[in-house]
């Protein structure tokens, strides 16, 4: 068999976009994963939000990473026959004055105002200090992406179970998350790994089918379960759950659903957090044909498919990324 154009080195959320990205173009993949055990992408919430800071900061950048990301689920949705990603409203709700002060100043930019409504009447009553509803918004089923996405892969022979060794010449993608500190040529890039946790609940008496941010979140699941998260631990020893986190998480939940609910639940993985949340990507300074795709920190399902699409762009262009997304300022 040829070698195919990209070897691809992990299949969560940025490995697996990576490939279905390459593959719209005409390129051939072969995607390695040794399915480690609750990698990030398969703990993550999935949820899409362009506001979801403390600052409720929309990034310069927000408006072409939501319909991409958008655009780029639909269509896999269609050809894999799976349904993964819904638009769903973010009813976001202030968590004190100067945060209600701060969205109240932003509102004067007219680059905010496709991206929010009032918040429902019911809530605008329970909401100390006000919120709103957040649009273009949604969520991405991970679990059921990359269960989809890994059984496509496997049918046309472009994946499989391992970890990679000499692939007879083909250009390797490391898409590996936080494992990049200790494995493969990417070790030098300065990711900080943050512990995140969620809690599975079941609270039949809270009927909300929206999603609830107030600094954390609660995410129906429907017929009363939620998904509750999450925390930040930063430089963590192991990827566990902790009980801080537990405590931090529960007194959340409690806040909102009041205390009639009971713990199904608990899971932690190890985000890869870069600088100022920006992805880093591009071929190595030193061998172009080992790539990194990296740093997607808590945002992976917005913003892999923009910045997949970017990595190939630079690919076909035989150019490396620049600015802030230029690896080269790594190596010295
Ligand atoms: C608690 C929590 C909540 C989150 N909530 C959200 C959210 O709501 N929305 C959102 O967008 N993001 C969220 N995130 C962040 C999101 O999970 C990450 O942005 C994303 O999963 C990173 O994906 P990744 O593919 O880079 O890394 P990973 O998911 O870590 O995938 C790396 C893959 O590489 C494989 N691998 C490791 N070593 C090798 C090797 N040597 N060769 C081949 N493969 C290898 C692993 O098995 C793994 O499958 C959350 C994260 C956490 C922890």
């Amino acid at each position: 068999m040829s070698a195919p154009d990209y070897v691809i080195a992990g299949q969560g959320i940025a490995g697996s976009v990576f490939a279905l990205s390459a593959i719209e173009r005409g390129l051939t993949v072969q995607v390695v994963d040794p399915e480690f055990p609750s990698p990030c992408s398969r703990v993550a919430a999935g949820l899409m939000n362009p506001l979801s800071g403390p600052r409720l900061a929309l990034g310069e950048n927000e408006e072409a990473l939501w319909f991409t990301a958008r655009a780029f689920y639909r269509r896999w949705e269609e050809t894999l026959g799976v349904s993964f990603f819904k638009e769903r409203p973010i009813l976001r709700l202030f968590t004190d004055p100067a945060q209600a002060s701060a969205w109240t100043k932003r509102l004067r930019d007219p680059r905010y105002d496709p991206w929010h409504e009032p918040l429902p009447e019911e809530w605008e009553r329970r909401a100390p200090f006000g919120g709103f509803t957040t649009k273009r918004c949604g969520r991405l089923d991970p679990v059921a992406f990359l269960d989809a996405t890994r059984a496509w892969l496997q049918g046309r022979g472009a994946y499989r179970r391992g970890s990679i060794d000499a692939e007879d010449g083909a250009a390797i993608v490391w898409c590996i998350g936080h494992f990049a500190r200790g494995h493969g040529p990417f070790q030098e890039i300065p990711l900080r790994p943050a512990r995140g946790s969620i809690l599975t609940l079941r609270a039949p008496g809270f009927r909300e089918e929206r999603i609830l941010h107030a600094g954390k979140w609660l995410l129906p699941l429907g017929q009363g379960v939620f998904r509750a998260g999450s925390s930040y631990e930063w430089d963590p020893a192991d990827s566990l759950p902790s009980r801080r986190a537990r405590e931090e998480i529960a007194a959340f939940a409690s806040q909102w659903i009041g205390p009639d609910w009971t713990l199904l639940q608990e899971e932690a993985a190890i985000r890869p957090m870069a600088r100022q949340g920006r992805p880093i990507l591009g071929p190595h300074p030193r061998d172009p044909r080992q790539i990194l795709f990296n740093g997607l920190g808590s945002r992976g399902a917005m913003l892999a498919p923009w910045h997949a699409g970017r990595l190939l762009d630079h690919l076909a262009e035989g150019t490396a990324p620049t600015g802030e997304l230029d690896l080269a300022r790594f190596f010295g």
